[in-house]
């Protein structure tokens, strides 16, 4: 595929549920003509494994990409960087419905907090740009044919910008006749069968890193019991092998104190990727609930934890390994209003 064209993958629904499949094709049916798209569908993204061809196709994607996945955006976008599928994040105008957001009972606001500097990506960043869209936040298709045509136009307008860009920076290759342009990706994608692309997919559970937010503290290295995380060569986390996560498992993320660890398809808003959200109308602060002062998400965390531990017939540890620094200066006192917050939440089985 020429890199004139965006590329838009959609991501199945995990599952046959039947209103998400006509909502899928719906899509998949009025973008599939459109001239300045190339469209194809893969399992669940989240699903995919390194040899599945869904995944060789997203690694082969030669520029600009949309990703369209019943995923909350942020837990998409790092999946694929995880993968080595990445870009600069694109900035998609579709915003999740109003009261939707956090029917599981977390959320944060959008008030800045004072955060340490994040890592941010590792490597090299390829001059491109990755859009994700949350199926979710429509069920109309209209919305989302929309939406990627705005993002088509968005893509030509910065490539053609580029181009001048080069063109006014580089006359005498111009004057030559030579190619301005040095493409850092691909030109070409290469071709995969659809059924091929859509062969199935086992379930999978594992954490995916926000670097964005992840400030290297090692905190869920000390945590995990599991084997699952590790470092790089320069010393930064990673998700070594995803595979040894304890599935349903979501005890790292109440440890990091960035909420930077998503479980994209934990039954909480929060845990799972969603930026922003309410509990019963009340804005709260993330920051404090999972990473403060709020010693519940630490307690359960290490609940969680021990439970894997002896499911696979090991002893329980309780607070006594990987417990966060930042536990450890805690004052006893008594609760203040955020943790009767959290014991509310506790109570609703959230
Ligand atoms: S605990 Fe969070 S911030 Fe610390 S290294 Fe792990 S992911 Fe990054
Ligand atoms: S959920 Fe549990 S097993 Fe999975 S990475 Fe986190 S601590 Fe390890």
């Amino acid at each position: 595929m020429s890199r004139s064209r965006l590329t838009v993958v959609l991501s199945q629904a995990p599952g046959k549920h039947p209103a998400k499949r006509a909502l899928e094709e719906s899509i998949v049916a009025a973008l599939l003509f459109e001239p300045d798209l190339e469209v194809s569908v893969v399992p669940n993204l989240y699903d995919l494994g390194p040899d599945h061809t869904g995944r060789l196709f997203l690694d082969g994607v030669a520029g600009d990409m949309v990703v369209i996945s019943w995923l909350y955006p942020r837990a998409a976008f790092w999946l694929l960087d995880r993968d080595g599928i990445k870009g600069h994040m694109g900035e998609s105008q579709m915003k999740p419905p109003a009261d939707e957001d956090d029917d599981a009972g977390e959320g944060e606001t959008d008030t800045p907090v004072d955060k340490p500097e994040a890592i941010g990506a590792a490597g090299t960043i390829p001059d491109r740009h990755i859009y994700c869209l949350d199926l979710r936040d429509s069920n109309k298709h209209e919305t989302f044919v929309a939406e990627v045509k705005r993002i088509a136009a968005e893509c030509k307008d910065r490539r053609a910008a580029k181009a001048r860009e080069k063109a006014a920076n580089s006359p005498a290759i111009i004057q030559l006749g030579l190619s301005a342009t040095k493409p850092d990706l691909p030109t070409e994608q290469k071709a995969f069968a659809p059924e091929a692309l859509l062969a199935p997919a086992g379930r999978r559970w594992y954490p995916v890193i926000d670097y964005s937010r992840c400030t290297n503290c090692l905190e869920c290295l000390d945590f995990c019991l599991f084997g699952v995380y590790g470092v790089d060569s320069l010393e930064r986390i990673l998700v070594e092998n995803q595979d040894q996560c304890k599935k349903g498992c979501p005890a790292c993320s109440r440890v990091c104190p960035q909420q930077a660890i998503i479980f994209p398809e934990y039954k909480s808003a929060a845990i799972a990727g969603a930026d922003t959200g309410a509990v019963g109308g009340l804005k709260i602060d993330l920051s404090r609930l999972f990473g403060g002062d709020v010693g519940d998400a630490l307690s359960a965390a290490v609940a969680e934890r021990d439970r894997e531990l002896v499911n696979d017939g090991r002893a329980a540890v309780g607070a006594t390994v990987g417990i966060p620094k930042r536990q450890t200066s805690k004052p006893a006192g008594p609760k203040d209003d955020l943790d009767k917050l959290v014991d509310d939440l506790d109570n609703l089985g959230l």
